[in-house]
């Protein structure tokens, strides 16, 4: 994949906002779009990144190129190593074709979703075929970032009956897959059973996700879950599917783009003076209401 190291570059600069890569990616996007997106959320400790892992080694015995985003609530805002990924880093880190980042929330204040978008864009004019984005839970932060993805996959494992209820609402909708980790436990048939039920419960009646048990671990079933993968993929774009959903994704990326342009130059406008806190005083004092408050910001940046 290109040069592993331009690409680490790329995307720092799109971490930092740097105007540069942007009008970079600008000349070249129209050569994206080719790389295929997996979102991989779940509760922590149910097994996602080894799961991505094995994937990817899957993924490489089938010669594709891959990139990891993994998503640390811990880190900063930078890409800096982390524990997490220095474990994993031993092997898949020393191929040429598998590209592993770690992208930090904390700090970046809603900023995330845009560098993810930003990463995998890089990712993808790097030649990636396939980019795993790896949450860390099942937030709602972590959906909003799951739905920059092609495809969700939701890693569950045994005996958490709690986390299915916990994440029962949102979850059902956004997940297209369901791999039932650590099946070399006890409990596995019940999840699988608690999952299915879950989904007779839905009425999302034109696709019903695929529930299969695999053990990471053990690299048992990783093969068939790149298989459902695929045939994922292959479903949504016989039925056209997969341009509804990049549509509606690409509606939300530019109305963030729009919010955090319009906040910045609010941002800017309200910087050297006192005016936020004046309006502020007011409000408190109760000589104005915050709506009003509203517009007279508003009307500074006309
Ligand atoms: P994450 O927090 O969802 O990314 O989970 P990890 O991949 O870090 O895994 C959490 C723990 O579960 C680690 O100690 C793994 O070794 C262990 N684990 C992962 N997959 C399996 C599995 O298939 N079976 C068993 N028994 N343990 C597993």
């Amino acid at each position: 994949m290109g040069d592993k190291r331009a690409c680490a570059r790329a995307i720092t600069m799109v971490e930092n906002g740097d105007k540069e890569i942007f009008d970079m990616i600008k000349k070249l996007y129209k050569y994206t779009g080719r790389a295929y997106i997996v979102g991989i959320t779940g509760p922590p400790g149910s097994g996602k990144s080894t799961v991505t892992d094995k994937l990817t080694k899957e993924l490489r015995k089938r010669k594709k190129k891959v990139g990891i985003i993994a998503i640390d609530p811990t880190s900063p805002f930078t890409g800096g190593a982390i524990l997490g990924d220095r474990i994993r880093m031993n092997d898949l880190a020393l191929d040429k074709e598998v590209f592993i980042r770690s992208m930090g929330t904390r700090g970046s204040l809603g900023g995330l979703s845009k560098a993810t978008q930003g990463a995998v864009k890089i990712l993808d004019i790097f030649g990636t075929d396939y980019i795993f984005i790896e949450t860390v839970g099942v937030g709602q932060s972590e959906i909003d970032i799951v739905k920059l993805a092609d495809t969700v996959l939701m890693v569950m494992a045994p005996n958490m009956g709690d986390d299915i209820q916990a994440i029962k609402a949102g979850i059902v909708e956004i997940a297209d897959i369901f791999a039932i980790n650590k099946s070399d436990l006890d409990g596995a048939d019940k999840t699988e059973l608690e999952i299915q039920m879950m989904l007779d419960l839905n009425d999302k009646k034109d696709y019903r996700p695929f529930v299969l048990k695999v053990s990471g671990v053990r690299n048992e079933g990783m093969d068939i879950l790149l298989d459902k993968i695929i045939e994922h993929r292959k479903y949504l774009e016989s039925t056209n599917k997969l341009k509804d959903i990049r549509v509606r994704n690409a509606k939300l990326e530019i109305l963030k783009l729009v919010e955090d342009e319009l906040m910045s130059s609010v941002m800017k406008t309200i910087k050297n003076n006192s005016i936020l806190e004046e309006l502020a005083e007011k409000v408190v004092l109760r000589n104005l209401d915050p709506y009003t408050g509203r517009d007279k910001i508003i009307e500074l940046l006309k």
